[in-house]
């Protein structure tokens, strides 16, 4: 089975991508922890993300694609994956439905996490007002503004996705519990 999760920052898609993988055997492939593994490498394409990321900016749509393309043909893919975080433009979407095609691989379901936006916007402030694990990217300025790149670049995909007939949305305002049961009963 292979599935994307996808929704706002803050709606709970790493969260519910962890439980995923545990009870389906497939495994998280988020494009933003790939990410943050290079910049911590201080690799050349860490170097190349890192003031993106902390900008609150995509990182280019090619090195998005390249990144993907490499990690989806290893072998624990071979159960399937869950996209997290990708894709993120109506390009990267594109380019996935022609990688996919290529390497005969059939995607399932995209899982759209849905969250108000008052309700988003308080997660973030939380988020942000967090000590602990704190991302270099998570202040609010800078969550409000990936929370406007979603809404110009990515939420495009959510008719995308529904004229391929392949959206579901679940209600991200629920426990987290709750939401993952939504999950299940469409995966099922
Ligand atoms: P969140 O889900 O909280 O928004 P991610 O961990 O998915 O955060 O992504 C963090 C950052 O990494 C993004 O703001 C962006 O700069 C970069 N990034 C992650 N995935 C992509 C992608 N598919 N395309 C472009 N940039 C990405």
């Amino acid at each position: 089975m292979n599935i994307i999760l996808f929704g706002p920052p803050g709606c709970g898609k790493g969260t519910q991508a962890k439980f995923v993988e545990k009870r389906y055997g497939i495994v998280q492939l988020s494009t933003g922890d790939m990410l943050r593994g290079e910049i911590k490498k201080e690799s050349n394409l860490g170097l190349k993300a890192k003031n993106l990321i902390d900008d609150g900016k995509l990182v280019p749509d090619e090195i998005i694609i390249d990144i993907i393309s490499k990690r989806i043909d290893k072998d624990d893919c071979k159960n399937g994956v869950i996209f997290d975080g990708f894709p993120r433009t109506i390009s990267q979407a594109l380019a996935l439905d022609k990688l996919l095609d290529k390497k005969k691989i059939i995607l399932d379901k995209v899982i759209e996490i849905r969250v108000d936006e008052e309700i988003l916007l308080s997660r973030i402030e939380k988020r942000a007002n967090e000590t602990v694990n704190k991302r270099s990217d998570d202040n609010s300025e800078i969550l409000i503004k990936r929370l406007e790149i979603y809404k110009q670049d990515t939420k495009p995909l959510i008719p995308f996705y529904q004229k391929q007939g392949k959206l579901v949305t679940v209600d991200g305002m629920k426990k987290e519990n709750e939401v993952f049961n939504e999950i299940e009963l469409l995966l099922n």
